[in-house]
């Protein structure tokens, strides 16, 4: 794998959207995801690929005379979080160029293509993993249009702006699809492994309790004739808090993240409060069992207290397995290789949940210092990105190898 290649692409982005603190912002279809898009069909046009667009700008790299052909498709994402990090993306995007920089050097014959997803993060909008959700259909108009900024535009506005014609786009062919990421957890981190694999991809449930307590003076209320909000809403988050633990053996997480308190004054007993909730896992069982001990304790906190609690499900996704033969395969190559590794869940979503369903897909994490992600300090390892790239690399002629009717292979 060319390292120094690799460097010098990771050189000349870093300057794209950088931010004083040392991170970047490049938002969904502004002109800093625009001009990553540049930057990377740069790269594709020196090394002699080809390079094609879709209806909303996710973008195809292909080898010339490949254009269309079903290939395995290796990639990921360019846009960033606001005040973000350099590898959250582009490491899957470069893992996909530094494969066919491989192909392309050795003189291989594997039909192997990079996608470039737009707004995987799409942070203004609120709707992650839009881009490649509309080329895999599964993202249609009226959530473009419902996907809005708090300056009232919408993700379909955006894209129109830009000159797209946001529709179907349809997928790339694709004979598989695998995606490096950096693991944006502290899994692999406190291990001291390179290499995970990922066996599934969680889905979040979130729900939102209200609870209706009565706003009294903090001083003229004795303690019991109370209806503290605050106190139920402190049962309740602790009893979140057990539910995760309850069924952490399977991954399943459990997060109170937001907590309202109105009036939030210090003397005043807590009248209404609101929480939400977001719960993953990737076991759909499991992810039932948690909403119902949560909905259990949202009941429980209102019965002891005589306090009205509602609890309402905002939304609900199933979680993704990924593919067992790529799984496999992966797992083989690592071991080739002998690279220690581990199979784990990805309990943030990425762009492979939306290409799941369509083609074979997989996931290669690779570890970025303390688990840091999202932030200026995000840092990652470009031995670990070849590595990772090597591993699809391998993965892939391993599932030929297996699969010799596979009638691309020539
Ligand atoms: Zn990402």
């Amino acid at each position: 794998m060319n390292i120094s290649l690799l460097k010098k692409w990771f050189r000349e982005l870093e300057t794209v959207g950088a931010d004083h603190g040392g991170g970047v912002t490049r938002l969904a279809y502004s002109p800093e995801e625009d001009a990553m898009f540049l930057k990377i069909a740069g790269f594709a046009a020196e090394m002699g690929l080809n390079v094609s667009e879709d209806c909303i700008g996710n973008m195809y790299i292909s080898f010339p005379g490949r254009e269309g052909t079903p290939c395995h498709g290796i990639g990921s994402h360019l846009d960033s979080v606001p005040q973000g990090g350099l590898y959250d993306g582009p490491a899957g995007v470069l893992a996909g160029l530094l494969v066919m920089e491989e192909i392309r050097s050795s003189g291989l014959d594997l039909p192997v293509m990079t996608a470039v997803f737009r707004a995987e993060e799409s942070s203004l909008y609120g709707l992650a993993t839009a881009g490649s959700g509309v080329a895999a259909g599964s993202v249609d108009i009226a959530q473009l249009k419902n996907a809005l900024s708090i300056s009232g535009d919408s993700l379909y506005d955006a894209m129109s702006s830009k000159g797209y014609s946001p529709g179907v786009c349809g997928l790339e062919k694709m004979l598989d699809f695998t995606e490096l990421h950096i693991e944006q957890g502290r899994v692999l981190w406190e291990s001291g492994l390179h290499i995970g694999i990922v066996t599934a991809i969680a889905a979040p449930t979130r729900l939102k309790v209200t609870i209706h307590g009565r706003q009294d003076h903090s001083g003229a209320t004795p303690m019991d004739l109370r209806k503290d909000g605050l106190c139920a809403a402190a049962d309740i988050i602790l009893a979140v808090e057990s539910a995760g633990n309850a069924e952490k053996h399977h991954a399943t997480v459990a997060t109170v993240g937001v907590a309202n308190v109105r009036p939030n004054a210090l003397n005043v007993v807590p009248g209404l409060v609101e929480l939400r909730i977001d719960i993953r896992g990737i076991l759909k069982d499991s992810i039932s069992r948690t909403v119902k001990a949560v909905k259990d304790s949202v009941r429980a906190a209102s019965d002891t207290r005589g306090i009205l609690c509602d609890v309402e499900t905002i939304s609900s996704m199933d979680p993704v397995s990924l593919d067992p033969s790529v799984i496999r395969s992966l797992s083989r190559a690592a071991e080739e290789l002998s690279v220690p590794f581990r199979q784990m869940a990805s309990g943030a979503g990425h762009d492979t949940m939306k290409i799941a369903p369509l083609v074979p897909a997989g996931m290669v994490f690779i570890p970025c210092k303390e688990g840091i992600s999202h932030n200026q300090q995000e840092e990652a390892d470009l031995e670990d990105i070849a590595l990772g790239a090597r591993v699809i690399l391998d993965g892939i002629r391993l599932r030929r190898s297996n699969n010799t009717s596979d009638d691309c292979s020539k």
